[in-house]
């Protein structure tokens, strides 16, 4: 049987820098020599891979929705050529690109794995080897046919994923949704069945850059702060409240604030800052005042999903009552209705 094949879209980040005088830096074809100095990538129990690199490389801090949407063009333009794709990506904003190309990849039907790594490829303690070892087999595997974070032993849902170690090699979790495999000494299948393979063909739509922002609610904000970061030309806002879902309502002018901005056509989405657990806007008087604001529950959506679905959603020109409903509609796993 002919091996599978798998694509590598390499857009940066630390599994492929190099150290330079400033700390570790992107360095354009050093990829591409490391792995061709990797013996296992010929081994027939993985995929054969081809590489395609970013020009130019990015940190992953420095990545745009405008790169996101590179990475779907490069996966939608060879589709019919592979059989997976992996995404290799630096770990501070995986989180949101993985969540991006759950959005932007409509009707897909083959597996795009995104992963990184904590330890560059060409060092001695790396965990780069193994993230990229068990990417492939998800990859070329078939198994799990949409968009998928696999790193540190886990293959988890990509628009439930969320960055919480900078030094460990179990950098990321999925809080609200169960791993979807482990790849200890087996390869463990988790407790959730995986999601069927979508109706294809595969599309993606053309974003337009919309303004959007994320706040962080904090003991003492104020109105005023509020209600500048809500000004034109905002369009959506991830609002990240307390625990259940909750905000400040001593003072009626942040939550008139808030309701102007919805009145104008501003979508306001409410996550929880709370790592597990979701929003329930009718469990306390402080959660339902903003419902009544017009604000719509992100129910367990990490802050990374919510934003890169706005972004998703108003970048293609919807009405904001229909970006409202989609917003708190589970599309790609991503909440649980
Ligand atoms: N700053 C790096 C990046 O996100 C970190 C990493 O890859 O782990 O590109």
């Amino acid at each position: 049987m002919s091996r599978k094949r798998v694509l590598l879209a390499h857009t940066g980040g630390t599994i492929g820098m190099r150290r330079g005088p400033g700390g570790y830096e992107p360095a354009p074809g050093h990829l591409e020599r490391l792995l061709a100095a990797m013996p296992e990538l010929s081994s027939p129990e993985l995929p054969e891979t081809e590489l395609v690199e970013f020009e130019p490389l990015l940190d992953s801090s420095d990545m745009a929705p405008s790169d996101w949407q590179r990475v779907a063009r490069i996966i939608e333009s060879r589709y019919d050529r592979f059989d997976g794709f992996v995404v290799l990506h630096g770990t501070d904003t995986l989180a949101y690109t993985a969540s991006a190309l759950s959005f932007l990849l409509e009707g897909l039907g083959k597996p795009v794995v995104v992963t990184g790594s904590q330890v560059p490829l060409g060092e001695v303690r790396t965990d780069a080897r193994e993230n990229l070892v068990g990417s492939l087999l998800v990859a070329a595997g078939g198994q799990l046919p949409e968009v998928t974070v696999c790193f540190g032993g886990l293959v988890m849902r990509g628009n439930r994923v969320t960055k919480v170690s900078s030094t460990g090699f179990a950098a990321f979790e999925s809080p609200n949704f169960p791993p979807l495999v482990r790849l200890g000494v087996a390869i463990e299948p988790g407790p959730a069945a995986p999601r069927p393979p979508a109706e294809g063909p595969l599309r993606v739509a053309d974003l337009r850059p919309v303004s959007v922002a994320a706040l962080r609610l904090f003991p003492g904000i104020t109105p005023e702060l509020v209600a500048n970061v809500l000004r034109p030309p905002l369009s959506g806002l991830v609002l990240e409240t307390y625990g259940a879902g909750n905000a400040p309502t001593r003072d009626p002018a942040l939550l008139e604030a808030l309701a102007s901005a919805v009145g104008r056509g501003v979508v306001v989405v409410n996550t929880t800052q709370c790592l597990r657990g979701g929003v329930d806007m009718d469990g306390y008087a402080t959660g339902s005042a903003l419902r009544r604001a017009g604000v719509v529950s992100g129910a367990d959506m990490t802050p990374e999903a919510a934003l890169a679905k706005l972004i998703w959603l108003l970048g293609q020109g919807l009405e904001p009552a229909r970006v409202r409903e989609l917003a708190a509609q589970d599309l790609r796993g991503e909440l649980t209705a």
